[in-house]
């Protein structure tokens, strides 16, 4: 196969989405597999959702994840981010201008809103070609079709294709005059043209599909603003950034048609078309906000690794043909077969997910998985107390490598080593299996015989000897006729204020025994 050219296009909204990150990583997978270019592209032609440095955003995201960009956005482009430097809502009164501008002046930038002159320029090719046409109808008009269409019901709704009785020479003194229209698509000018009414395609992961344009509109492409729509600029990028490979999500198939005709009406040939299909929700529907995270930074800061996330998504959508389950990018790259994507409906399974988080959080050294937690906190702790006891403890590696078994994501973290920065609360003795047996008072009297004999303890190795310290438990429960599970359970409620707590002796000798002597005296 010649080289693989592929794009990650995202808008910059503020947020990326989980299923935006996954087809990322497949193009990504793809361009490294055939040694193509991975391209960043930003898709900013609806300024009314564009937020504030959402651009650098997705730029740290995906470098977080691995998934370096050959080409995208320079810093200058970044920087200019909000300033057009081309015509916007006067550009057509500059078609001259616009006819000959070079698509090599634009061939760096990668932020749609500095290429409106190229998709103008080739708007404005189709109208002069037939295949586009102005359209002046207002807003007012719009919405009192729309509601026609729905009072009648009529299966053919969308545009009514008002403006085609203007002849390109009517609408251009219209401009003259100071109208700003629109530029839509002409559907029918296409059927003409093809002598058919139906499209075919090949979509690499859907299969062959076929859409029947009598119930295609005649879409906007150029805005009255001057800005593009998705369906145009997405077609006139891809074309002119060499794209092989399409990827994006499935819910995008009703622009399919509307681009096969752009790419037809330019005379350009298509990239191939990998629509992948949505992630759903274990509950049923479209892996939804409502019912659990959903963007990327969500599941950061729930304490998943990148590692974990990706090799989550690798597995849905394309099954290895082993059983393998683990995965490294560099392996997935090697093992991905882009002619077997799954076509049906993944289920983001968050059980499977959190396995997969545990396997990596495991697979890690200590001191890596020390400077993970650590930074975790940083990052997203929202208990500025322990956010700042961590940052300052030079000795978190040994507490960090007590929990390091024993959590799934790192977001466990804070509440399984709280105690050591904190006194706790003691729980209730009800954690304490064979309390109602017993009766609280001797679960009292066999914990002050334990501060009896920990306080007569005075050298660390007297201390700290944990064959004897299990020893001594066990015998203590003995003389309180206490299973020995119950005798451990009292001491670990008082030293971590928890019933579920790191390995218990490693946690006494990290507190030192004063400490675990106030623990264990607190009334109960
Ligand atoms: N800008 C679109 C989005 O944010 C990208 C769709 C595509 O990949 O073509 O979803």
């Amino acid at each position: 196969m010649s080289k693989a050219i592929t794009r990650f296009a995202p808008s910059p909204t503020g947020f990326l989405h989980v299923g935006h990150l996954r087809n990322a990583m497949l193009s990504y997978a793809i361009a490294k597999k055939y040694g193509g270019d991975f391209i960043l592209r930003i898709e900013d032609t609806d300024q009314r959702r564009y937020v504030e440095r959402s651009v650098e955003y997705i730029i740290d995201t995906l470098q977080r994840f691995g998934l370096d960009f050959n080409r995208g956005p320079s810093a200058g482009q970044i920087e200019r981010l909000g300033t057009f430097s081309w015509y916007t809502n006067d550009w057509l009164d500059h078609l001259d201008e616009v006819e000959k501008v070079n698509d090599k002046d634009f061939a760096d930038i990668y932020i749609q809103s500095q290429r409106l002159a190229i998709f103008q320029k080739y708007a404005w090719e189709l109208v002069r070609k037939g295949f586009a046409y102005f359209c002046f109808c207002t807003e007012e008009r719009l919405n009192k079709l729309k509601e026609e269409q729905k009072s009648i019901k009529t299966a053919s709704t969308g545009y009514d294709g008002f403006c085609k009785r203007y002849s390109l020479e009517e609408a251009l003194k219209k401009i003259k005059r100071g109208e700003r229209p629109t530029i839509r698509l002409n559907v029918d000018s296409y059927k003409k043209y093809k002598s058919t009414k139906y499209i075919k395609v090949i979509d690499k992961v859907m299969g062959k599909l076929e859409f029947n344009l009598d119930f295609v509109t005649d879409q906007i492409l150029i805005k009255s603003n001057g800005f593009p729509t998705y369906h145009l600029a997405v077609v006139v990028d891809d074309y002119l950034m060499g794209v092989t490979h399409m990827m994006r999500g499935v819910e995008w198939i009703s622009s399919t048609p509307k681009q096969i005709m752009i790419y037809d009406m330019l005379g350009w040939r298509m990239p191939e078309i990998y629509q992948v299909p949505v992630l759903l929700d274990p509950a049923g529907g479209k892996l939804s906000k409502r019912k659990g995270s959903v963007f990327v930074g969500q599941f950061l800061e729930e304490g998943y690794l990148e590692e974990a996330l990706l090799n989550f998504l690798m597995l849905l959508g394309w099954s290895p043909t082993d059983n393998r389950e683990m995965f490294t990018m560099e392996e997935f790259i090697k093992a991905l077969d882009i002619t077997k994507l799954n076509k049906s409906n993944p289920i983001f399974n968050r059980q499977k997910l959190n396995w997969f988080n545990g396997e990596y959080i495991r697979k890690l050294t200590v001191q890596q998985f020390a400077d993970k937690v650590k930074h975790w906190f940083k990052e997203f702790s929202q208990d500025e107390e322990m956010k700042n006891y961590v940052a300052l403890d030079t000795a978190f590696d040994r507490k960090a490598a007590l929990i390091q078994e024993r959590i799934s994501t790192i977001k466990d973290a804070e509440s399984m080593l709280q105690f050591f920065y904190k006194r706790l609360p003691v729980p209730d003795y009800s954690a304490v299996k064979g309390v109602k047996e017993y009766g609280i008072e001797i679960l009292r009297s066999a914990r002050e015989e334990y501060i009896k004999m920990l306080n007569s303890y005075n050298t660390d190795s007297d201390l700290w000897n944990k064959e004897r310290w299990i020893e001594e438990l066990k015998s203590l429960a003995v003389k309180h006729s206490l299973k020995p599970a119950d005798m451990f359970m009292i001491v670990r409620l008082h030293i971590c204020g928890s019933e579920f707590s790191p390995p218990l002796f490693e946690a006494m000798q990290i507190l030192g025994k004063n400490e675990c002597l106030e623990r264990l005296s607190y009334t109960q």
